[in-house]
C-alpha cells in the first residue's frame, strides 16, 4: 500500500494557501470554493488549515492508519507539490517534517517497494 494512504500528517500540519485561479469559481474541475477562506487579495487558503490545530477540511483521516484526500482530483497544486520521502529518490522536508510531528517515523527507501521487471507483453510467434 502506497505510504500516503496510512499517513496524512502533511495535510495535518502546514497551511494550504494558492491562488484564487485554482478555484472551481475560476477553473472548472478545481478546488471546490466551497473548502476554501479568502486568505488576502490573491490567495485562498483550505479551511482547517490557517486555524489551530491544523487540518484540512477535505481530509478524511485517522492520522498514522487510515487517510485520503476528499477532493484527491481537484486538489491544490501545493497538495500536488508534497512528495512522499524516496518515492522519487529523495528525502522530503516537508513529509518528515509532518510525521515526526505527528509521532510517525520518517519513511526510508525501504519503504518502497522495488521496481518490478519489465515484462515482455508481445504475442508469441511459431519458430
Ligand atoms: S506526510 Fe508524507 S507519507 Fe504522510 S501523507 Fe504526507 S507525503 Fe504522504
Ligand atoms: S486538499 Fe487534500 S491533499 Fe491537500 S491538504 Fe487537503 S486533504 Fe491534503
Amino acid at each position: 500500500m502506497h505510504p500516503c494512504l496510512s499517513c496524512g500528517a502533511c495535510c495535518a500540519m502546514f497551511r494550504v494557501a494558492f491562488h484564487w485561479m485554482e478555484s472551481d469559481d475560476s477553473t472548472p474541475g478545481g478546488v471546490p470554493t466551497v473548502l476554501t477562506e479568502k486568505l488576502d487579495a490573491h490567495r485562498l487558503v483550505m479551511n482547517g488549515t490557517y486555524s489551530e490545530p491544523v487540518r484540512c477540511t477535505a481530509l478524511d483521516a485517522d492520522i498514522g492508519h487510515y487517510s485520503r484526500c476528499t477532493i484527491h482530483p481537484n486538489r491544490p497544486s501545493v497538495c500536488r507539490q508534497v512528495d512522499a520521502s524516496w518515492e522519487y529518490g529523495t528525502p522530503s522536508p516537508q513529509c518528515d517534517k509532518a510525521r515526526l510531528a505527528h509521532g510517525l517515523p520518517v519513511l526510508t527507501p525501504a519503504d518502497w517497494p522495488p521496481p518490478k521487471p519489465a515484462v515482455d507483453a508481445r504475442p508469441k510467434t511459431a519458430e
